[in-house]
């Protein structure tokens, strides 16, 4: 059973230093547990904050324990009446090749599912996370200008799309000319603009002719910087994550912007609204799968995977999410169906 251990905490952007790959026999399920072998494997950049040894919404990992993570996996062995080998369930099975659970955070897959990974991406915690965030807090309408960060990534290329749906006016924010494409090419997105263009806060401006109603945050930083003096009175932002600021070890250099921020939300009356999406929306999972199935099959979402081979390359694949490396859901395949 490979494992892969969080060996120290970062300093800013984590290193291979920071990993260790161990070795452990196969664990050995107890009466009223399955054994479950890892066949995807989820990374997500939530998993940066638990490397840090701070008090956040989820306790930290402790050094020389596996990585957390969502996991796709089969039971290999059950001594659980509710499951029986072979079943595919969703887990929260952390970075090794096989765990062991008692039932209470297991999700039944169903054995004829054509894309068992998407329970990982579109139809699990990032697609919850994008429809809750967008609908609930961002509440779109028709007609409106929704703007969106990581615009190709798990979150936000659905965040957009559904937003496309609602009848809104998407603008993604990307990293490079190719997924700046694909976002308007592919996912219908109406612009699509290069964060890491000087220009940003021209180009969006230029861009949101209209302003923005609703800003789905997801990065943070320069990109919010180039957001605030367009929003829109009313305007609503959803705040999901800041990835830019995920290594950071201080608050950034500069002037105290603070006031900066709170007079504009007072001025347009906006609402600011942050989520973790379990804590928040764990109860209306049903609500939007039926709702993201639907869309599915009739060809008005579109998912890209960024899938990686192999457990041991998870560590370099997560190294990489951080820094924009990823081009789509990462997701790791860590053993064969
Ligand atoms: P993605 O698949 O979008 O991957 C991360 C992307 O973030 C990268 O590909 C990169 O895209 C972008 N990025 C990385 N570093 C920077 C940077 N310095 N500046 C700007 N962009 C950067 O990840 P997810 O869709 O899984 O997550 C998106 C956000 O949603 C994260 O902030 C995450 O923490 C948050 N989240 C919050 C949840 C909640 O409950 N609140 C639940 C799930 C996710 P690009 O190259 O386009 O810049």
């Amino acid at each position: 059973n490979r494992q892969i251990l969080l060996a120290s905490r970062p300093f800013g952007a984590p290193t291979h230093d920071n990993f260790t790959l161990a070795k452990t026999a196969k664990p050995i399920p107890q009466q009223g547990e399955v054994l479950l072998r890892t066949v995807y494997l989820s990374l997500d950049p939530y998993m940066r904050g638990r490397m840090n040894d701070a008090k956040s919404y989820a306790d930290p990992v402790a050094l020389n324990e596996v990585m957390v993570g969502g996991t796709v996996c089969r039971v290999e062995e059950s001594k659980h009446a509710d499951y029986q080998q072979g079943d595919w369930v969703v887990s929260f099975g952390g970075w090794q090749d096989y765990s062991i659970s008692n039932g209470v955070d297991l999700l039944k897959l169903g054995n004829n599912i054509s894309n068992p990974s998407y329970a990982l991406g579109v139809l699990g915690m990032p697609g919850l996370t994008a429809y809750m965030g967008l609908l609930d807090i961002g509440q779109p309408k028709a007609g409106e200008t929704v703007v969106v960060a990581a615009a190709t990534g798990a979150v936000g290329s659905l965040v957009g799309q559904i937003a496309k749906i609602q009848g809104c006016k998407v603008i993604g924010i990307a990293g490079g000319t190719e997924k700046c494409q694909y976002a308007v090419d592919t996912l219908g997105f109406d612009a699509c603009l290069d964060h890491h263009s000087d220009e940003l806060a021209a180009l969006l401006a230029k861009t949101c002719t209209d302003g923005i109603d609703v800003y789905f945050e997801n990065v943070g930083g320069k990109v919010f910087d180039a957001v605030l003096p367009l929003l829109n009175p009313k305007s609503r932002i959803p705040v999901c994550g800041l990835i830019s600021q995920y290594n950071a070890t201080e608050l950034p250099d500069g002037p105290d912007r603070l006031s900066l921020l709170m007079g504009t939300l007072l001025v347009k009356r906006a609402k600011m609204q942050g989520f973790i999406v379990f804590d928040d929306y764990g109860h209306r999972y049903g609500e939007f799968n039926k709702a993201m199935m639907t869309w599915l099959s009739e060809g008005k979402i579109k998912y890209k995977e960024h899938r990686v081979e192999g457990l041991e390359n998870s560590i370099s694949s997560f190294i990489g999410l951080l820094e924009g490396k990823n081009f789509g859901k990462l997701v790791v395949r860590v053993g064969p169906d």
